[in-house]
């Protein structure tokens, strides 16, 4: 199981020396693994990422939203064609980077819907997120769909729609991805949705409800972290935060990040870290009971 952290807790900007700064950090803090943003993959650049990953003995992983031009669910076969692009521009990254995973709602736009998707809409984004699973396949990385609250899409909410949507694309690098904080708004409990998707589950986000301090909000960690334990979940577990203090011009703004709910990414993160790990570990010594 590799610990990971969302590089918004570092910077919002991803410039070189941005990237170079969120891997340092989140060696320092104790992690296994960054999650890059790769809202815009084409200017990312990953040969200094690698470079970085290299020297700090850190892992990558990415994730993205799409946006309106680029919602593979909208359509607009235009739209369409814009988002298949930037999502094999973005497997290509992760692949120069030796990255596994890539994550995130890459099966629509990132936003907050007027309308609910339609048959012709949530087809369209299955043929796609299928061809461009088999070309990440050909690189090694897996395609993890992550299940996001009513007011950041109207294709997946819950646990259940996105594993009959990767039903549908049927493409054994596809998965689902599942976040604490928006489980804590749409699904029953936190042990549920984990349990049924035994199996399929790829890649899990750890955030607070008001996703800040883990341990200061509404979300039952202890279901959640012994759901996990309970199916075996071996893949990535990342923590995302987001405060007004770190801004990022494409992220901020969309996730709706208007406060300051904390002020130093560093004593965030290795809090975190460690809130992660001794559940974890709390967890593994269930086999002596
Ligand atoms: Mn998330």
């Amino acid at each position: 199981m590799q610990i990971g952290c969302h590089g918004l807790v570092w910077t919002g900007e991803y410039d070189p020396a941005g990237i170079r700064h969120a891997v340092a950090s989140t060696a320092a803090a104790g992690f296994d693994l960054v999650e890059f943003p790769l809202m815009d993959p084409a200017t990312f650049d990953a040969t200094t990422a690698r470079a970085a990953l290299d020297e700090h003995g850190v892992a990558a992983s990415g994730s993205l939203g799409l946006a309106p031009e680029t919602d593979i669910s909208s359509g607009d076969p235009q739209a369409a064609h814009a988002g298949e692009e930037l999502l094999l521009r973005a497997v290509d990254a992760l692949a120069e980077m030796g990255a596994r995973h890539l994550c995130g709602i890459v099966y629509s736009a990132m936003q907050k819907y007027m309308q609910p998707a339609t048959p012709e809409g949530v087809a369209t984004s299955q043929q796609v997120i299928g061809r461009v699973a088999d070309h990440a396949a050909a690189a090694g990385i897996q395609l993890s769909l992550e299940v996001t609250n009513r007011y950041e899409s109207n294709v997946l909410n819950t646990a259940r729609q996105a594993r009959e949507f990767a039903a549908a694309v049927a493409r054994g690098n596809v998965r689902v991805h599942l976040d604490s904080y928006h489980m804590n708004i749409e699904e029953t409990d936190m042990v549920t949705p984990v349990l049924e998707t035994a199996g399929e589950l790829g890649y899990v986000h750890i955030g607070e409800s008001h996703r800040g301090y883990l341990g200061t909000g509404n979300v039952d960690f202890d279901g959640l972290f012994r759901a996990l334990h309970h199916i075996g979940y071996d893949g990535p577990v990342v923590f995302e935060s987001f405060s007004s203090a770190v801004v990022s011009p494409s992220l901020t703004r969309t996730l709706g990040i208007w406060r300051n709910l904390w002020e130093d990414g560093a004593d965030l993160g290795a809090h975190a870290n460690r809130f992660i790990r001794d559940r974890v570990h709390a967890n593994a010594t269930i086999a002596h009971h």
